[in-house]
């Protein structure tokens, strides 16, 4: 009898779960607690996987071999905590699917540039050629492709969430881009947890393996010296210089892999900003392990196109840049936001509070920002923090009325900026949903 197999949740990871286990010749059926889109339906249909919405039947899971989470779900849900106590192992669809490819890992995590850096990694990687998927919190499913297609080497986005249901999953080169408070309400309010959720990206790498981490990023640093790490470690840094991994001094890019190296002016680079310099770095010296030619590398560094809602360039209306910086849902993304700005900012913010501490923003804030808007159903706290810091602040409940404010309290050579610091929830779909509607609304002004 084939091993049954339980699937909790039917989004992306799950469906894409479904199809590798079903042609690994597994017993599956799948449940979600909420509702399971249409698509959804039809492929596990066409797999002919029993499934079960807006309920989770334990009776239905008790007999899983194993049981694939999606990272969604939270280890507290009363469902997960039962098949644990039952002795069943609970993982990621990361690791189940690592168990079926060959294919070498280049992996990246972190509190922020996760997307950014694993898109960059994978344009190189692309563009030179090399036979590579990009999966993980990005795209099709991680599973969905090692099922459908034959890669030999995948980019991958990993978040805490994907991190904390991995267990002999083996990067071949792992990026820790760096660690700030996040997320914390699914770690029980504890940042240790969540440090070690980070960390997993280092469990079972081997001599013969990379680590790329933050040598700049404090929290990274301290749990550094707690840990036994076999890898190579190579670290990235803007601060000092560095034997091997990679550094940023006076204007210029340095990375070093053995006796590799390769350099280039940082005015060059597609993506400019300061968490920009971390990120092409990360990836300039991911690139150098993969044995890309220093031209390769420096002409994907100069060509990729950003992504959407990381600080992107919507337009200039009037004299005036509006930038849609939708997916900063922390403090330090803003911080970064803010810090490559050299105009005046009339900031756009709020939404659902994450349990914010603002106090990291007043700096910078008070230099930079002329005005801030906040966008949010409930924007006490964020009024609170900043009412003395800022000369102008308004309140607005749709984009359309926040992007109006912004278009009055703008002038020519101010860049008008939706850096949030918080999760959209509260009046959007989620964050792509947010930055549209400020791109819908900019170009209608
Ligand atoms: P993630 O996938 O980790 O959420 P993204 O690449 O989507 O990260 O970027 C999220 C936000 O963080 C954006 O607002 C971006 O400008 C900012 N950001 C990108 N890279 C970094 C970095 N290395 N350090 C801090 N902030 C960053």
């Amino acid at each position: 009898m084939s091993k049954k197999l339980v699937i909790l949740g039917g989004g992306e990871s799950g469906i894409g779960a479904a199809v590798l286990a079903k042609r690994q010749g597994y017993d599956v059926f799948l449940s979600d607690s909420g509702v399971i889109q249409p698509q959804a339906k039809k492929v596990l249909n066409e797999l002919n996987v029993p499934f079960e919405e807006g309920v989770h039947t334990f009776s239905k899971m008790i007999t899983a071999a194993e049981v694939i989470k999606s990272p969604g779900i939270p280890y507290t849900a009363p469902v997960v905590e039962d098949l644990i106590q039952q002795g069943i192992p609970v993982i990621s669809e990361i690791e189940f699917a690592s168990r079926y490819t060959r294919a070498k890992k280049v992996c990246v995590t972190g509190s922020n540039g996760k997307t950014t850096t694993a898109s960059l990694i994978y344009y190189l990687l692309k563009n030179a050629g090399l036979n590579v998927g990009l999966a993980g919190n990005i795209g099709e499913s991680f599973a969905f492709q090692v099922a459908t297609q034959d890669y030999d080497i995948y980019v991958l986005e990993l978040s805490s969430f994907q991190l904390d249901g991995m267990y002999d999953f083996k990067a071949d080169i792992a990026i820790l881009l760096n660690i700030t408070p996040d997320h914390l309400d699914r770690y029980g309010n504890d940042l240790m947890e969540y440090v070690r959720a980070k960390f997993r990206i280092t469990q079972n790498l081997e001599k013969e393996d990379c680590f790329i981490f933050c040598r700049d990023d404090h929290i990274t640093m301290e749990h550094l010296n707690h840990i036994i790490l076999k890898a190579k470690a190579l670290p990235l840094s803007q601060k000092i210089t560095v034997a091997q991994g990679a550094y940023a001094k006076e204007g210029k890019m340095h990375v070093t892999y053995g006796k590799e190296e390769f350099e280039m002016f940082l005015n060059e680079l597609a993506l400019q900003g300061k968490h920009n310099v971390y990120n092409s770095m990360a990836a300039a010296l991911s690139a150098k392990i993969m044995n890309l030619s220093n031209p390769q590398i420096r002409e994907s560094l100069t060509s990729f196109k950003g992504i959407s809602h990381r600080m992107e360039e919507v337009a200039k209306v009037r004299g005036v840049l509006y930038m849609n910086d939708s997916k900063a849902t922390n403090v330090n993304a803003v911080w970064y936001a803010l810090e490559s700005m050299d105009t005046p900012v009339v900031w756009i913010a709020g939404g659902e509070d994450k349990g914010n501490d603002y106090s990291a923003l007043f700096e910078t804030v008070g230099k930079k920002v002329k005005a801030l808007i906040c966008l949010g159903v409930d924007n006490e706290k964020l009024m609170m923090a900043f009412k003395d810091k800022v000369p102008k602040v308004a309140e607005a409940r749709s984009m359309e009325e926040a992007v109006a404010k912004a278009y009055e309290w703008s002038t020519p050579g101010d860049t008008v900026l939706l850096s949030p610091a918080c999760a959209s929830f509260d009046l959007f779909k989620n964050y792509e949903d947010r930055g549209n509607r400020f791109k819908e609304a900019v170009r209608k002004l």
